[in-house]
């Protein structure tokens, strides 16, 4: 994108000094360096929301050498300036529409309004080198283009505003990019990219006041991995590490979309489960424990299978004052999970 705009901007210094260099060099290098400014700007901002440029538009380059090339007939050949205005209105109001039909076609899961600007921006510049194109095929010989009217004077400012209007966009997209891997980065955890603890005691808050509300039921599972201290002091962290995504991914696969999985502290998970009584948690537990039991990670020398166990605390709300009460009695069950012997569910 950078590039497109010193291209776009040399572009129509070298259209502006005609009197002072030659014409070839106005003319004929000048134009098509503005067209593949436009076209670079509009690549490199396809690339920044996330739209992957189709294999065949880089055939779009070629419009580059076909524009130099007319405009070097109808400058030097066969002199006509409305041929050649025509030819690059012809090319700009194309290159305009292009960019306009691909962000209209990209599914907009973010970045919304940005990309409704950008498209009403593209279509206003392509019917505007439209109008302009129409309009030359019906005017006389123009002697001169640097005199030659508003509408080609105005065609110059729409230049600046198709760089202002990208720049923009792209401080503005950035800017939204920016707080949503912030917001992700506050919300979750690195290692594990489940909830982090915040999050969760976020979303206990909201599910503990529409629970009373509503008067139905919610519970929360807390589990510990057995005996994890012996895994990194035999294995190594790294074994270790490699164990606590395992069992993230084996929590996350088996609850439902609206359940919370969260990474507590070290080894310690929760899980939050939106209108599910003590009964049904203890079945998710129980289901999630087997699961547990058939995961393994390779150790370092990958000739054996690390296998490990968790043990679970289940517990509901029940006329509770808070969720941290729900919580307390579910970590207590955990605690009488590990004195039984680990690698169960126990609920209270
Ligand atoms: P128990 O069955 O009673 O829960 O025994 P345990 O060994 O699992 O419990 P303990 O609390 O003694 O040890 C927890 C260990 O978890 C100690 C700590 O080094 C390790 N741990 C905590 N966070 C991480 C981590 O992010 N990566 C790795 N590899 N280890 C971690
Ligand atoms: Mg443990
Ligand atoms: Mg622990």
């Amino acid at each position: 994108m950078g590039i497109g705009y010193i291209l776009i901007g040399v572009g129509h210094f070298l259209l502006g000094m005609r009197d002072i260099l030659n014409d070839f060099t106005s003319i004929v290098i000048g134009n098509p360096m503005i067209i593949l400014g436009v076209i670079l700007v509009y690549r490199g901002l396809f690339r920044f929301i996330g739209i992957v440029p189709k294999l065949e538009t880089r055939l779009i380059f070629l419009f580059i050498p076909l524009l130099a090339g007319l405009l070097y007939y109808y400058k030097f050949q066969v002199p006509d300036i409305n041929a050649r205005m025509i030819l690059f209105s012809l090319t700009y109001s194309t290159l305009c529409f292009i960019p306009a039909f691909g962000l209209w076609k990209h599914k907009k899961e973010y970045f919304n309004v940005q990309i409704n600007l950008l498209i009403t921006m593209y279509l206003a510049m392509g019917f505007f080198h439209g109008f302009r194109l129409i309009r030359t095929t019906r005017e006389d010989q123009l002697l001169n283009f640097m005199d030659a009217g508003s509408i080609h004077a105005i065609a110059v400012i729409a230049s600046e505003i198709l760089v202002i209007m990208t720049s923009f966009m792209t401080i503005w997209i950035g800017t939204d990019k920016l707080q949503r891997k912030l917001s992700i980065m506050a919300r979750t955890d690195p290692l594990t990219q489940l909830y982090n603890r915040r999050t969760f005691e976020e979303e206990c808050d909201i599910e503990f006041s529409r629970a009373r509300r509503k008067k139905s039921p919610f519970s929360i599972i807390i589990c510990d991995l057995d005996l994890f201290k012996n895994i990194n002091d035999q294995y190594g962290h790294q074994v270790g590490d490699e164990v606590l995504k395992i069992f993230s991914d084996t929590l996350r696969n088996h609850v439902r979309k609206h359940d919370v999985v969260a990474r507590y502290g070290g080894e310690e998970f929760v899980i939050l489960l939106p209108e599910t009584d003590s009964k049904s948690a203890t079945v998710v537990a129980e289901y999630i424990r087997q699961k547990t039991l058939s995961a393994t990670v390779r150790d370092p020398d990958g000739s054996t299978g690390v296998s490990f166990s968790a043990s679970f605390g289940v517990s509901s709300y029940y006329h509770d004052d808070d969720w941290m009460a729900v919580l307390k009695r579910a970590d207590k069950a955990l605690y009488s999970a590990k004195e039984n012997g680990r690698n169960r569910v126990v609920a209270s």
